[in-house]
């Protein structure tokens, strides 16, 4: 074994290095973008916060059932009359359009992500708004080549889709719903987050700044009922969500026995499964990226560390080694790693399922990390001592906490692996191509990583399996999702 240092020397001492929020004009209220215009609500208001020091940013419209099918109507009348007749090249253009302006005003929409939602800016300016920008940029190039998609010479645009996206990727969720839904020639009506409004409507002026035809696309701010009300209304031809394993049930629920299709992005526990021939430290910065990016709000996450027993002492030592170098704090500090927790609810979550994991029997242990007196903050954590039976190893927990088990044969770690509910993405890291393919055709998750983990691209299909939901977003299945091959009913 390697022998590593006690203590990670520090050679650096960072100074703060803030970005500015100067590039970001928020208003004090928004209304809702309905029609291409932004528009009072009739039903109440909420706000929204910045969850790094619970300074309030903004007044929000909350839709109710009238401003929803208001949105729904404009998106109809805009599918109807323009954009479900336009020419895919006519609509490919604006997408490439907008696909533009996201460049150009990347920066600001990276910093009002990271103030609305507590990320860390190097990853909203690094890795969020630039595969956003991507997924426009992918789809505007299909737009107009939809018959050479392998769905049938003339596949039809399936007409309105209603759109529920989560907090977590407040500003890459919409990408992936509006971009291929409009390509295809659908129009939207998309309800974000409660607590992560403000890149969603950014993102209508942006709609406004490209010349989109009015109507197709239309933001309804709001909370669980607003997103109820654009799940069951009748004009609605296509519902796309990503959120919980619960809501995504409920839906399931309420569409059944419609017309409507429906695709469900849903919650998951990643297995992360290290080999005693991986490559060490490469798959260290794999296990922290994997669960440690964007404060372990992924639904992709690597929550749980499998590690041969053979390597596993070194790799926790390792390991903890790595994460005391973590940097928890302000998310708009270039050196930050770790950002804020995103809603005082989502702390206490985490708050509750770690105790769970500790009464329960599991090791729990953090680096030493001063934590901001205001805001949201849980440190980087890991648990020893887990088993399989333990609510810390089943359940989601959406947050900076890995469980660590143990194993001994490939064959036990894809039987620990897929025993769970969930079954969205995995990791492998190996010496061996052959047993990555291996472990890739055993493990039941949408997606294996092999020594890498969190990697997205707009061509490859993301989705998952068992309650991690059903359908694909990304690539032509993306595509596949929005059109109808062999009906005319959308045009
Ligand atoms: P959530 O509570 O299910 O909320 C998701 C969205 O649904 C939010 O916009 C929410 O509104 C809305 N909503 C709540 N109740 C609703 C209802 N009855 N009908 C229609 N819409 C409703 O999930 P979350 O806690 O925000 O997000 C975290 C979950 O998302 C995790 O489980 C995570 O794994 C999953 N996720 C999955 C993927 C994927 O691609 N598979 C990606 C990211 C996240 P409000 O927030 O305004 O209440
Ligand atoms: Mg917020």
């Amino acid at each position: 074994m390697v022998k590593v240092p006690e203590k990670a020397t520090p050679f650096f001492e960072y100074a703060p290095a803030p970005e500015s929020r100067a590039i970001v004009d928020i208003k004090a209220s928004y209304g809702l973008f309905i029609d291409g215009e932004f528009v009072d609500g009739h039903g109440k208001s909420f706000k929204t916060i910045n969850p790094a020091t619970e300074e309030v940013l903004a007044e929000v419209a909350e839709a109710d059932e009238a401003d929803v099918d208001l949105a729904v109507q404009a998106a109809r009348r805009a599918h109807s009359r323009v954009w479900g007749r336009m020419p895919g090249s006519e609509r490919a253009k604006y997408l490439f359009r907008i696909a533009r302006i996201i460049s150009e005003r990347s920066r600001e929409l990276a910093v009002l992500e990271s103030i609305d939602n507590g990320k860390p800016i190097k990853e909203s300016r690094d890795v969020d708004v630039p595969i956003v920008a991507a997924h426009f940029f992918y789809y505007a190039g299909w737009a107009d080549k939809l018959s050479h998609a392998g769905l049938g010479p003339d596949p039809r645009p399936l007409g309105v889709a209603g759109q529920i996206i989560p907090w977590n990727f407040p500003l890459l969720m919409l990408a992936w719903k509006i971009a291929p839904a409009l390509a295809a020639g659908n129009t939207v009506v998309l309800k974000p987050a409660e607590t992560t409004p403000l890149t969603a409507l950014l993102f209508a002026e942006i709609c406004q700044q490209a010349d989109l035809p009015a109507g197709v696309v239309n933001i309804v701010t709001g909370a669980g009922a607003t997103g109820q009300a654009l799940v069951a209304h009748a004009g609605v031809d296509k519902v796309a969500f990503t959120g919980s394993t619960e809501v995504g049930k409920a839906i399931a629920r309420t569409v059944a026995g419609t017309t409507k299709k429906v695709t469900l992005e849903l919650g998951g526990k990643a297995a992360n499964i290290v080999f005693d021939d991986a490559p060490i430290d490469q798959a260290i910065e794999g296990i922290v990226n994997g669960i440690f990016f964007n404060q372990g709000h992924v639904c992709c996450a690597g929550s749980r560390l499998l590690v041969q027993e053979s390597v596993a002492d070194e790799v926790l030592e390792r390991l903890k080694r790595r994460m005391s170098t973590l940097r928890v704090g302000d998310p708009l500090d270039k050196n930050t790693d770790v950002g804020a927790i995103n809603s005082a609810e989502q702390l206490a979550r985490i708050h509750e399922l770690s105790d769970v994991g500790e009464s329960e029997g599991g090791q729990r242990w953090s680096p030493a990390c001063e934590l901001p007196a205001n805001g949201f903050w849980f440190p980087p954590t890991l648990f020893t001592g887990v088993t399989q039976a333990h609510r810390i190893a089943r359940e989601e927990i959406f947050g900076p906490v890995l469980s660590v088990l143990t194993f001994r044969t490939p064959a036990e770690a894809v039987e620990k692996a897929n025993n769970t509910p969930y079954g969205l993405s995995a990791g492998v890291w190996t010496d061996k191509g052959s047993r990555i393919l291996w472990m890739a055709n055993q493990l039941r998750a949408g997606v294996v990583w092999a020594n890498t983990f969190n990697k997205f691209d707009p061509t490859s299909p993301f989705g998952g399996y068992k309650e991690s939901g059903y359908g694909r977003e990304g690539g032509i299945p993306g595509l596949a999702a929005y059109l109808n091959p062999d009906s005319k009913a959308g045009a």
